[in-house]
């Protein structure tokens, strides 16, 4: 694992998402976030690139908040996220395919 490359200088150090690993849906190698899009506070869509030179694959994919946890000492009050002990959300927030965005 070479470290030297990383170049996520753009805005300190906020840039933890691209940490996250998943697999190639394809060929089931591991792929790496190579950018991040903020959409709002609470979704982001990543684009993935397969590790593996012989497939090439590569994706978005979407990062959503779920469920709170622990609550925040610092509560935003625009920010509206479930409780895990709440029952669950109404039908509205499942009615909109967020996958289904445009890739660009
Ligand atoms: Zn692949």
């Amino acid at each position: 694992m070479t470290r030297a490359g990383h170049h996520a200088s753009r805005s300190g150090s906020d840039h933890q998402v691209t940490r996250l690993r998943t697999r190639c849906p394809h060929c089931n190698a591991w792929a790496r976030i190579r950018t991040s899009y903020v959409i709002t506070a609470l979704y982001t869509e990543l684009r993935f690139e397969c590790q593996n030179d012989a497939c090439g694959h590569i994706w978005l994919a979407s990062l959503e908040v779920l469920r709170t946890l622990c609550p925040s000492d610092t509560p935003n009050p625009e920010i509206q996220i479930p409780l895990r002990a709440q029952p669950a959300p109404s039908e509205n927030a499942m009615a909109e395919p967020a996958a289904m965005r445009a890739a660009g």
